[in-house]
């Protein structure tokens, strides 16, 4: 059951972490890291990942670390909405591939959401290189705003 296992640490998440595998990095400190979804939902869609813990899912992750990734999640959620100005914004977790996860690192969704446009099929369109690098340079400079 994918609810349940062994941690992989040859999941793509775990490969971006150690720098093996590359990512639109929005944000980075000792504990958590933050980037552009390859496959995005929606403009701006950013997934946050712990970086020292070696959990599959929220069942799986302690306290501490659960603690720090969401406040980066809340963080980055504000600097999304300060920056692109969605009506909305979603902040959702998968747990689980009958609950949509598929990559069995944890994280969290941050996905900015627009009036009068739906949500993209999850992890299914991948985007266009140019502009993820664009929305990248442009989340960076209003997070170091
Ligand atoms: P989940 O289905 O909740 O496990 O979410 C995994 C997310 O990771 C999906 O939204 C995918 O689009 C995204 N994703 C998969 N591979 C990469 C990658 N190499 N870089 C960035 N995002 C990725």
């Amino acid at each position: 059951m994918s609810l349940h296992g062994n941690y992989d640490p040859q999941n793509i998440f775990a490969q971006i972490i150690r720098g093996e595998a590359p990512c639109y990095k929005l944000y980075e400190d000792d504990d958590v890291l933050a980037f552009l979804d390859l496959f995005p939902q929606s403009f701006g869609h950013t997934l946050v990942i712990p970086k020292r813990a070696a959990a599959r899912n929220i069942l799986d992750i302690d306290a501490d670390n659960l603690c720090k990734l969401i406040r980066v999640a809340q963080h980055l959620a504000q600097v999304l909405v300060d920056e692109l100005q969605p009506e909305g914004v979603q902040v959702a977790q998968f747990n689980g591939a009958p609950a949509g996860q598929t990559v069995f690192h944890i994280h969290m969704h941050i996905i900015p959401r627009f009036a009068g446009q739906g949500m993209g099929v999850h992890a299914t369109s991948k985007a266009d290189p140019t502009e993820l690098e664009q929305l990248q340079a442009r989340l960076v400079q209003r997070l170091r705003g």
